[in-house]
């Protein structure tokens, strides 16, 4: 069934996305395919940065997470669209600023962080550091003063929430492997030692609680944590933070039941919540910073697969093999995620089965869904699986030798490749 907006039914019976055919794109650029309507990811861009400019203290900004989907058309979308960038490996900075992207717009994730990947974000300019804990403050601190430069960073905390059950909840969340406990009593004291330190300039705070949240509660108390947080570090330190990052996690409707959540609201919501905790704290209103990656590209995705075979077992499951699979989009083999699907080249006929559709590669646990309901798969068919813009191409690999698909980006009902098909020669290019 096709539940967002931006997906119809052609003349010709085929499914069109953006108003663009998709059996067309199939046969012009081939399949697996990934096909992103950048004209809703610029506008999802433009939400969130509305909203924020809006409903939050002056300075206030979302961050593209870009590890969803990072190549250089989003970069310069995110650019153009007036967000900043999250990165979280050299990589990811190296894709961004071979973009053109504004460095001083750039903020630099990451648990691991190498003194090789430290030092290029350093020397790069980057607006700032996400420091994971007091080794790594120590590390960026020791790193500046070798090279005569100074850094913004931002401490990552761990408030211990639970997102989806909309509960602090102190053990259990906070022994994560990201960040420094707030419950603990950890991360006040990291604050101390950060403050001390010669060629960093703590500018706040960073912490992210989850994923697919469908509502304001979560990031409210996520509030409640932080403004308690930093009230207890002015008491402390006489320290008052100016940015709080408050992360990611804007839910995506992946199927059909499923509502897309009010993030305009959230936002709005989150600005009510802060003021009235500025407030009662007597605390000057920090920038707000949030980093939504799912939010921005998941629904403005799909990939084009053609059918290759169609089995099946009596008593048992339909198969369709498609010619892609875990290679482009791991996410049903990692986490069971659940995607809906729909034949594009016979987009118009009933949901009448249900269907496993298989990947191609030598794993059995290779499947994009189970039981997925669709109209009877033929061999040949074109297929298109749903919101598939976020973490699938950032995810992808080869395996079994498998060339990675290219990306088409759609644009005022034109197509344009923004990441051209791997070739086999790729494919070998790094063996000697
Ligand atoms: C993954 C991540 C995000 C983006 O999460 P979404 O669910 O895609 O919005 C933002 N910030 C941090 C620190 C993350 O790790």
């Amino acid at each position: 069934m096709l539940h967002q907006p931006n997906l119809t039914v052609n003349a010709a019976g085929h499914l069109a996305l953006g108003g663009v055919d998709t059996v067309a794109l199939a046969e012009k650029y081939g399949t697996p395919l990934y096909v992103l309507d950048e004209d809703m990811i610029r506008s999802r861009m433009g939400l969130y940065k509305t909203a924020m400019t809006a409903c939050l203290p002056a300075g206030s900004r979302p961050l593209y997470a870009s590890k969803a989907m990072c190549c250089k058309a989003l970069c310069r979308a995110a650019m153009e669209e007036g967000m900043g960038l999250d990165t979280v490996s050299a990589g990811e900075l190296y894709t961004a600023l071979a973009a053109g992207f504004p460095p001083s717009g750039i903020c630099c994730h990451g648990n691991a962080k190498t003194d090789e990947e430290l030092r290029y974000a350093i020397q790069s300019r980057v607006g700032c550091i996400v420091a994971d804990g007091e080794q790594e403050l120590a590390r960026i601190d020791r790193l500046c003063g070798q090279m005569g430069l100074r850094q913004s960073v931002l401490l990552r905390v761990t408030p211990g929430i639970d997102p989806h059950t909309f509960a602090a909840v102190n053990t259990g969340v906070v022994d994560v492997k990201f960040g420094v406990p707030v419950p603990t009593g950890q991360a006040l004291a990291v604050t101390g030692a950060a403050l001390k330190m010669p060629h960093i300039d703590l500018e706040g705070f960073h912490c992210h609680i989850g994923s697919q949240i469908f509502d304001a509660g979560p990031f409210r108390l996520e509030v409640d944590v932080m403004l308690s947080f930093l009230d207890s570090v002015r008491r402390a330190y006489g320290y008052t933070a100016g940015v709080l990052n408050l992360g990611g996690g804007f839910a995506v409707p992946y199927e059909p039941g499923e509502s897309a959540p009010d993030c305009g609201g959230m936002i709005r919501q989150v600005g009510e919540h802060l003021a009235a905790l500025c407030r009662q704290y007597d605390y000057p209103a920090p920038a707000v910073m949030m980093e939504p990656g799912r939010g921005i590209v998941a629904a403005a995705g799909i990939t084009l697969y053609t059918v290759q075979n169609v089995k099946t077992v009596p008593g048992g499951s339909t198969y369709a093999a498609v010619d892609g699979g875990m290679g482009d989009n791991p996410r049903y083999a990692l986490y069971r995620a659940r995607h809906s699907a729909v034949l594009a080249s016979r987009a118009g006929e009933p949901e009448d089965c249900a269907v496993t559709i298989a990947g191609r590669c030598c794993e059995s646990g290779d499947l994009i869904g189970e039981n997925v309901p669709l109209h009877m798969p033929q061999a040949g068919d074109i297929l298109a699986v749903l919101v598939t813009g976020a973490y699938t191409y950032s995810m992808a690999s080869n395996y079994n030798r498998v060339p990675r698909p290219p990306v088409v980006a759609l644009r005022g009902g034109q197509d344009r490749l923004i990441v051209r098909r791997e070739t086999l020669q790729d494919v070998a290019a790094l063996d000697l």
